[in-house]
């Protein structure tokens, strides 16, 4: 390919799509974004949009004493195993300038996260919007890409990358109303995300959760993945993926893990605990997945009201997610679970909660339990929210084959390997999909353009 339409073509407008667009674009790049769906947003949208941020600014306004080591150890010690160790050094180095950039430069509305720091996370170092909902960041980053002039072409599916048959990528072919249309560009950016909605590679790299519900957007059919193959690109920690264990059932919403965090436990349908909770929402979908359902959480006010912080939460109770009652007995007679079982579930993890007996489980960390009247329960059920691995990348987000790179590829976000391992949903910890996201966004639009540029002899 010869003549371009264009620097950089980033296809995919969610949260890793949008930055490395305006990166490039504020590294003198010309960029177009093109997205399958009517709307931009993927699954960045329907996260809570907490992105991990090691030794902010903020952090240290807080009295919070962090480093990109400290965030490193972390990730590592949730999965030792990783296809790319090197990836999580990277990433945890850049991490905290990346946030401080979008809050700065992007004019993106974020936070430290101060209540709660989930696991994984040895200090709070997640920063969100305030009502944690991902639409906020997205329409930050999507302000910032109208104040660029950056088009987004919505409704436009790449359907293929342009390959020059030697390796080297040259753009896309884009499907349109009027037809497939070729777009040439320099430099070729994948923020299509993983591949959760595509049933077959599921089954592939992740059969043990070919039965697990998705709950993430469906524009995540795994192209990355598909195209990436046929080019000879590595694929790495294939096998990790975010789970969650408590989305609020029938109404589909997510059961803050905050009230898990601030002492709820969960039971099976019987009234009986089963798991030590305190590994994580994504590692414990694990267990509830093994159980039959229904499965509850329970928690009381003091839980709830700290949880009530977030939207998402106080609209979950609004729409009727939650049963209470001033007893366990009376709660567990709302969900139709054996009083006399929970009472005395109830009663156990009270006695591990102030030290009087060991957890059963080896649940350490209790927080606000044990619970004290009005109680709080919440069916709930396991499901997927993102795989976490894929094509594996180097300090730029350029695409590797076993030797070396394809030339002008990039991929950032859930189209690249991710932090969190070979774990299983082990090694996720929060904030790690908008880790690879918004920083390898980054990395990939300045250096495309930076490389677009040199070539074009500007
Ligand atoms: C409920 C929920 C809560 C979450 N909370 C958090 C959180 O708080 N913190 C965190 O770090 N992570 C969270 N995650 C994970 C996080 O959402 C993802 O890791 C992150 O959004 C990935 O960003 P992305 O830009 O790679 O993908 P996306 O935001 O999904 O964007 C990819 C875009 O590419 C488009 N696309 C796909 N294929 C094509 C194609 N062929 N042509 C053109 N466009 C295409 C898609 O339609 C989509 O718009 C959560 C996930 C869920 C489901």
């Amino acid at each position: 390919v010869t003549d371009y339409d264009i620097d950089v073509l980033v296809i995919g407008a969610g949260a890793g799509g949008l930055t490395a667009a305006i990166a490039a674009a504020d590294a003198g790049a010309s960029v177009a974004v093109v997205e399958k769906f009517g709307r931009p947003g993927g699954n960045s949208s329907l996260s809570t949009g907490s992105i991990a941020g090691a030794g902010t600014r903020m952090q240290r306004a807080a009295g919070i004493e962090d480093s990109s080591e400290r965030l490193a150890a972390d990730l590592r010690a949730l999965s030792p195993e990783n296809d790319c160790p090197k990836l999580v050094t990277r990433l945890a180095e850049v991490s905290a300038p990346t946030v401080e950039w979008l809050i700065d430069e992007i004019g993106v509305n974020i936070g430290l996260i101060t209540d709660y720091k989930h696991v994984g996370h040895s200090v709070p170092r997640l920063h969100g919007p305030k009502s944690r909902r991902g639409q906020d960041l997205v329409d930050d980053l999507l302000r910032a890409a109208e104040q660029r002039d950056i088009p987004i072409a919505v409704g436009n599916p790449v359907v293929s990358l342009l390959d020059d048959g030697l390796g080297a990528i040259g753009g896309a072919v884009i499907e349109t109303a009027e037809g497939r249309h070729e777009m040439r560009a320099r430099k070729t950016i994948l923020a299509v995300n993983g591949y959760a909605a595509n049933r077959s590679l599921i089954a592939r790299f992740i059969p043990e959760v070919s039965d697990l519900e998705y709950f993430g957007a469906q524009g995540s059919t795994g192209e990355a993945v598909l195209w990436g193959e046929q080019i000879g690109a590595v694929l790495e920690n294939m096998g990790a993926y975010q789970g969650y264990a408590a989305v609020s059932y029938p109404h589909g919403g997510l059961l803050s893990w905050t009230t898990v965090e601030m002492g709820a436990f969960l039971v099976d349908r019987d009234g009986r605990r089963f798991g030590d909770e305190s590994v994580g929402y994504s590692a414990f979908a694990q267990y509830v997945a093994a159980r039959p359902a229904p499965q509850f959480a329970i928690f009381d006010q003091r839980m709830f009201d700290i949880a009530a912080r977030e939207s998402e939460f106080q609209e979950l109770a609004d729409y009727g997610g939650f049963r209470s009652a001033g007893s366990l007995s009376e709660l567990a007679k709302l969900l139709e679970l054996p009083p006399e079982t929970l009472e005395a579930t109830a009663a156990a993890f009270a006695k591990a909660a102030s030290g009087e007996a060991p957890d059963p489980y080896g649940r350490r960390d209790f927080a606000l339990a044990p619970l004290v009247a009005p109680f709080y329960g919440c069916r709930v059920t396991p499901g997927i929210f993102h795989t976490q691995g894929g094509l594996g990348v180097d300090d730029y987000a350029r695409v590797r084959t076993a030797t070396g790179l394809v030339a002008n590829l990039f991929a950032v976000g859930g189209a690249a390997a991710g932090v969190s391992g070979r774990a299983g949903p082990h090694g996720y910890a929060s904030g790690n999909g908008l880790l690879a996201a918004v920083c390898l966004g980054k990395l990939a639009g300045e250096k495309a353009a930076q490389e677009a540029k040199d070539e074009a002899g500007r």
